[in-house]
């Protein structure tokens, strides 16, 4: 199937895709990697009346830090983020996370901006925003929003973003002292799109975890932050603690079934991946020391 028609825009400049989505509102999409718009269009699940490319704004691209913060661009790339040297000592879990985000065709396209905007369940990096508790700045043409990671997935490719809103970039806080990262996912083959899987950050004091973010995706209609993690926190870990807290998770999911898994296989596999991250954090083997 192809798109049906539609008119097409190039953006020069933020200030003039602002104007064309103020104008458009719901009938304009914003076209960055286009690795999920153009096949939803040829499906004709998406069918805007304008498409409005961004792709040749340099001003949201790139990878900056300052002050303690890593800022990226919406339209960097996916190929950018797994080979920046920033972003692997900065924020090692992007880095990761991005080795199981699809092909090395999609991520050569695929942007940060365009992932978190589309909002997959099963997407890795919307997840990882959520670990890093991530700010998304977002501009409109009358003002600019800064909304945390955890507010801005709002259900199954829903979002807090307005029709008339570009996201300009993301920031994430550069961990001070001691941190560990996990990621994982269960794919039934690497670069699909997972059937459950977590991004998970943690600071550590001594030998306590001071702060355990577990942000989990593909088991629920937005990515989520496990609340039983708490229980591992600012106490000292043991084996029967952690089946406690795996086995707590469990009871907060209410997993979607679909052909790709039940909703028992999804709450299983939660756990699984609940058990082995606190294991390994607490574990302390991948513990680094920022300066
Ligand atoms: C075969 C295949 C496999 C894939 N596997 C995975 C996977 O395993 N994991 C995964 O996470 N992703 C996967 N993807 C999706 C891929 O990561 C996309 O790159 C990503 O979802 C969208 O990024 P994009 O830049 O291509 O956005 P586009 O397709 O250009 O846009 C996606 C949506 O976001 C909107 N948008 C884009 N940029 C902005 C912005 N700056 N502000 C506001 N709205 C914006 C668009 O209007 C559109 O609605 C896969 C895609 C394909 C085709």
């Amino acid at each position: 199937m192809k798109a049906p028609a539609f008119a097409y825009s190039r953006a020069t400049s933020v200030n003039g895709a602002l104007e064309l989505l103020s104008a458009h509102g719901e009938n304009a999409r914003l076209l960055s990697g286009g690795q999920s718009l153009l096949p939803a269009m040829n499906l004709r699940l998406i069918c805007p009346e304008i498409v409005i490319d961004i792709g040749d704004l340099a001003e949201l691209r790139g990878i900056a830090v300052r002050d303690g913060i890593v800022s990226i661009g919406a339209m960097t790339r996916h190929v950018e983020l797994l080979e920046s040297a920033q972003i692997a000592t900065s924020v090692p879990l992007l880095a990761e996370a991005i080795r199981h985000v699809a092909h090395p065709a999609i991520r050569n396209r695929g942007t940060l901006g365009g992932s978190l905007a589309h909002a997959d369940p099963a997407a890795e990096l919307p997840a990882c925003m959520i670990a890093l508790d991530a700010t998304i700045v977002v501009r409109s043409q009358s003002a600019e929003r800064r909304i945390a990671a955890v507010d801005f997935f709002q259900g199954i490719f829903a979002t807090a973003l307005s029709a008339k809103e570009l996201i300009v970039s993301v920031e994430l806080p550069i961990a001070q002292g001691a941190s560990a990262y996990f990621f994982h996912e269960f794919a039934r083959r690497h670069g699909d799109y997972a059937l459950a899987g977590v991004a998970a950050h943690a600071t550590m004091d001594g030998q306590v975890l001071s702060e355990l973010r577990m942000a989990f995706f593909a088991i629920a209609d937005r990515p989520v932050l496990a609340k039983a993690a708490a229980k591992l926190v600012n106490v000292t870990v043991t084996p029967a603690l952690i089946s406690e807290a795996a086995e707590a998770f469990g009871e907060e999911l209410d997993p979607p079934e679909d052909q790709q898994a039940s909703a028992d296989l999804r709450r299983h596999l939660a756990r699984v991946l609940f058990r082995r991250c606190a294991e390994e954090l607490v574990d302390f083997g991948s513990v680094r020391v920022i300066q």
